[in-house]
């Protein structure tokens, strides 16, 4: 008899003390005489969507899964023994910052860790399948971070640790990651460069940050020369040009790839109200690139699915955004609604929704063709 679907959930109150202040860009605001205004990092953002899916009735679906702090031996998969002893000593001073971008305050270095740590917890909780998948809603995020420095608010890489994890002690051979990020994710790119046995798959705003990554013809190099899949989208693009993209480019790829274990960095800055990109994604983009993920690891790997917290900025939109990703890894119980759209009718109305746009078409369409070359698309 198959048990009842278990979707897994990461998630603790230490990850709203990582605070990254008030107007990370002081060195050119003339703060304090003007009026200051909070980072766009802001831990409400992950505490508000811990509410919405505790509002929502999701959470009480999900199983509880312990974070734990990352051992040096888990980080250093990646990262240098210099840049943690750099985090160290910073998370001793009244903080700094871990490379470019990327503060912690006093005592940072042991939310960083939890952090990469949810992560590996959750995927750690799907190899040994007592959950079929997997949200860490953790915080910093992770796809930014470099081996040997933090950068754009992330410290340690979550989901390149994680990978790394259900590699060297879970058997996984293949690592699929998505990530859908709006921005590229650059230090996970490093990280599988040269590497076949983790495929890295990234959709982002056109050369939005960080400058010069995630160009289309950045494919990987030697052995890893096709496991590197960019999908650059001009600005504007929305559910209708992500619908595209997964259907021309991610699906048949990861199905080609069959992987162990399917790991998204899902960032909700794509999002239509996102102050720093500018993408049109709706909820109904979100469940929808929620959905093609689950279906792939369904038929790829019993289901084994982890989705990791990246960035998403939008202060009322991208806890819905996160909120929606969660439900639709539970799936929908008899009788229940989606969680509503608060951009209303719009959500559904606004152009981007229903067209991919003539930009956006050619973008896909030149992914097509650089990744053709290594795979049947
Ligand atoms: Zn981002």
């Amino acid at each position: 008899m198959p048990r009842d679907r278990i979707v897994g959930l990461v998630f603790d109150d230490r990850y709203l003390t990582h605070n990254t202040g008030i107007d990370l860009i002081e060195d050119v605001a003339p703060w304090p005489f003007a009026e200051p205004a909070a980072c766009v990092s802001s831990p409400a953002l992950v505490g508000r969507a811990k509410h919405l899916m505790d509002l929502y009735g999701v959470a009480e679906r999900m199983r509880r899964i312990e974070p734990i702090l990352a051992t040096d031996d888990q980080l250093t998969v990646y990262h240098t023994p210099e840049y943690l002893t750099r985090v160290a000593a910073i998370a001793q001073t009244d903080g700094g910052d871990t490379g470019s971008g990327a503060p912690i305050g006093r005592g940072g270095d042991r939310v960083a860790r939890l952090a990469a740590g949810g992560t590996i917890a959750a995927v750690e909780a799907v190899m040994r399948g007592e959950v079929d998948a997997a949200y860490a809603l953790v915080r910093p995020p992770g796809h930014h971070a470099m081996a040997d420095e933090g950068m754009g608010f992330c410290v340690f890489n979550n989901a390149v640790v994680a990978a790394r994890q259900a590699q060297r002690e879970h058997g996984a051979e293949r690592v699929l990651i998505v990530d859908w990020d709006v921005h590229h994710g650059n230090g996970t790119q490093a990280a599988f460069w040269s590497d076949p046995s983790v495929l890295f798959i990234s959709l982002h705003q056109d050369d939005l940050y960080p400058a010069g990554w995630g160009a289309v013809d950045q494919v990987g190099l030697g052995e890893g020369e096709g496991f590197t899949v960019n999908v650059p989208l001009p600005a504007g693009a929305g559910n209708r040009a992500y619908a595209e993209a997964f259907a021309r480019i991610v699906d048949p790829i990861s199905r080609q790839f069959d992987p162990d274990l399917v790991i998204v960095s899902a960032g909700q800055d794509a999002s239509v109200f996102d102050p720093l990109a500018r993408m049109s994604l709706t909820l109904a983009g979100y469940r929808a690139m929620t959905e093609s993920m689950m279906a792939i690891a369904a038929e790829c790997c019993e289901g084994r699915l982890v989705v990791t917290q990246e960035g998403g900025y939008a202060a009322q939109y991208a806890p819905y955004c996160s909120a929606t990703v969660a439900q639709s890894l539970v799936e929908l119980g008899p009788g229940e609604e989606p969680i509503p759209d608060p951009y209303g009718e719009r959500a559904v109305l606004q152009p981007a929704s229903n067209e991919a746009g003539l930009d956006a078409e050619r973008a896909i369409a030149q992914a097509v063709e650089v990744q053709g070359k290594y795979r049947t698309l």
